[in-house]
C-alpha cells in the first residue's frame, strides 16, 4: 500500500521540479543563486502578505540579463519576503554587496554630512551631482505587491507629511495623473523625474500595474530637494544640482531626510528598518543605505581606454548613462555613482565616491597631458 503523505510529497517534488525555471542563459544574482533544492524548499511558502518566492523571481526570469549593469533579477513584495525568502536572498545579497553577510553582520547608519571631504569637482569635467536613497513604509506591502488601496495609502501618508517641510526644504506634490504629458516630459528631460514604466526590469516585476495611479514627484521650488512618490520604491528622496559641489547636495540630503522621517514618524507611521539590512527597499541591491550618490562627469579620454571598466570596478564605482539606469551612455559624460549601498554608511559610501570621482578626473587630466594611468588596487570591502 501507498502512504499517502509520501505520495503527497512525491507529488509535490515532481511538481517543484517541472516548474523550476530555466535559467541556463541567465546572467544575474538570482539565477546564480536558486538551486532546485532552494527553490523546492521556498516554493510553497507565502508571506503574511501572500507574496511568492516565484512572483519574486518573476522578473529575473523574464530579463536574463540588461546590456549596461549586472541585475540582481528578485524583489521583495514586503518587509517579510528577505526572511521568509531568506535562503535566496541572502546569496543574492552577499553576492550583490561585495561579500556582506547578513547572517552575521551589521549595518551602520550615519548622516553626518560635515565629516565628508574633497567633495567639491573640478566643474570643467562634473556637471551635475545628486545624492538619493528610497524609504518604505512600515506595514504596507511594496510597490510588487501592494493593492491600489496601499499604493494611495503611501501616497496620502507621505503627501501629508511632507507638507511639514520648512524653509528652503519647502515646496509641494505633482501627482502624475494631474501633470500634461508635455509637463512630465519636461521634468524626465530635465533629469528630475523617473522615466515611464518602459523597462522589462520594472514591468516584470509587476511595479506598472495601475500606472499612473498614485504615482507622483514632490519638489522644493528650487528642485534641489524631491520626493519620488511609487516608483520602484514608497519613497525617492533625492537632493541635486548642477555642477560639482556634493558637499552641499550631501549636506542638503541628510538634513531633508532626517526631517522626512520625523515628519513621517509624528503621524505614528515609520520607516522599515532592520539592524542585520538596514532600511529595506525593493531591490535587494538597494538594502543598507539605498544610498546612491553619483556625478554626471565628462570623461572623453579616460573612458576610451580599455581599463576604464577595471577601474572603475576596483573603485566599487558603477557607470550609467546620463539618461539614467536604462540608457547607454551618449557622447563622452557618464552617470557615474557608488555600487554598494549594505555595510558601509552613508558618509562612508559618498567619500568612497567622492574619493573615486577625484581619481577619475585625474586620470582624465593625465591622460590630456599625454602621461600614463595606473590601475588602483582593489578596494576591499569587509574585513574578516
Ligand atoms: P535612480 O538610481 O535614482 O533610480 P536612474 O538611473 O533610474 O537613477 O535615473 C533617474 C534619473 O535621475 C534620470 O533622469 C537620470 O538622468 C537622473 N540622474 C541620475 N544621476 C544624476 C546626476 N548625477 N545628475 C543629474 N541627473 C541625474
Ligand atoms: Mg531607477
Amino acid at each position: 500500500t501507498l502512504n499517502p503523505s509520501l505520495l503527497k510529497s512525491f507529488h509535490l517534488s515532481l511538481f517543484c521540479s517541472s516548474d523550476f525555471p530555466d535559467l541556463r542563459k541567465h546572467n544575474n544574482c538570482m539565477a546564480a543563486a536558486l538551486t532546485p533544492a532552494i527553490y523546492a524548499k521556498l516554493r510553497d511558502k507565502v508571506t503574511p502578505n501572500n507574496w511568492t518566492l516565484d512572483q519574486s523571481i518573476q522578473t529575473g526570469v523574464d530579463n536574463p540579463g540588461h546590456p549596461f549593469i549586472k541585475t540582481v533579477g528578485c524583489v521583495a513584495g514586503d518587509e517579510e519576503s528577505y526572511e521568509v525568502f531568506a535562503e535566496l536572498f541572502d546569496p543574492v545579497i552577499k553576492d550583490r554587496h561585495n561579500g556582506y553577510d547578513p547572517r552575521t553582520m551589521k549595518h551602520p547608519t550615519d548622516l553626518d554630512s560635515s565629516k565628508i571631504t574633497n567633495a567639491v569637482f573640478d566643474e570643467n569635467y562634473v556637471l551635475s551631482s545628486r545624492v538619493r536613497t528610497g524609504r518604505s513604509i512600515r506595514g504596507l506591502s511594496l510597490p510588487p505587491a501592494c493593492s491600489r488601496a496601499e499604493r494611495r495609502e503611501v501616497e496620502r501618508v507621505v503627501v501629508t507629511a511632507l507638507a511639514g517641510l520648512k524653509g528652503d526644504l519647502a515646496g509641494r506634490y505633482y501627482g502624475l495623473g494631474d501633470m500634461t504629458e508635455k509637463e512630465q516630459q519636461q521634468l524626465i528631460d530635465d533629469h528630475f523625474l523617473f522615466d515611464k514604466p518602459v523597462s522589462p526590469l520594472l514591468t516584470a516585476a509587476f511595479m506598472a500595474r495601475d500606472w499612473p495611479d498614485s504615482r507622483g514627484i514632490w519638489h522644493n521650488n528650487e528642485k534641489t530637494f524631491l520626493i519620488w512618490v511609487n516608483e520602484e520604491d514608497h519613497t525617492r528622496v533625492i537632493s541635486m544640482e548642477k555642477g560639482g559641489n556634493m558637499k552641499r547636495v550631501f549636506e542638503r540630503f541628510c538634513r531633508g531626510l532626517k526631517q522626512v522621517e520625523h515628519l513621517i514618524q509624528e503621524r505614528g507611521w515609520e520607516f522599515m528598518w532592520n539592524e542585520r539590512l538596514g532600511y529595506i527597499l525593493t531591490c535587494p541591491s538597494n538594502l543598507g543605505t539605498g544610498l546612491r550618490a553619483g556625478v554626471h562627469v565628462r570623461l572623453p579620454k579616460l573612458s576610451q581606454d580599455p581599463r576604464f571598466s577595471k577601474i572603475l570596478d576596483n573603485l566599487r564605482l558603477q557607470k550609467r548613462g546620463t539618461g539614467g539606469v536604462d540608457t547607454a551612455a551618449t557622447g563622452d559624460t557618464f552617470d557615474i555613482s557608488n555600487n554598494d549601498r549594505l555595510g558601509k554608511s552613508e558618509v562612508e559610501l559618498v567619500q568612497l565616491l567622492v574619493d573615486g570621482v577625484n581619481h577619475l578626473i585625474e586620470c582624465e587630466k593625465k591622460l590630456e597631458k599625454g602621461q600614463d594611468i595606473k590601475v588602483p588596487a582593489p578596494i576591499t570591502q569587509f574585513r574578516k
